[in-house]
């Protein structure tokens, strides 16, 4: 996972890509890229992509219905959740080496 830290905002983003260096903040290219493992991410979206398929697969069978629903809701959570630590892990790298630069 790509992040871009903002020095002068304090503030971490994922990165989009062709975006180049420009904070999407305050549109200054005073940034650092990261990059950050986020397993947790992926295994959140392989829930929600399962989730999603087995609806479409076993359509909409009511016995299925609440193993989809948990797969689902649980998936959400972990990709939301995951998202917002990963976010937190990305100021905090940025800070470390935005004051090493300086
Ligand atoms: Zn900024």
């Amino acid at each position: 996972m790509k992040f871009t830290y903002c020095k002068d905002c304090d503030d971490a983003f994922k990165k989009v890509t062709f975006e180049g260096q420009r904070c999407i903040y305050c549109g200054k290219e005073n940034t650092i890229s990261l990059s950050l493992s986020g397993s947790n991410y992926y295994i959140g979206y392989f829930l929600l992509v399962i989730g999603a398929a087995a609806f479409v697969i076993l359509d909409g069978d009511p016995l299925q219905l609440p193993v989809i629903a948990i797969s689902l809701i649980v998936g959400m959570i972990i990709s939301i959740r995951s998202r917002m630590v990963l976010k937190n892990k990305a100021i905090e790298k940025g800070r470390v080496q935005a004051e090493s630069e300086a």
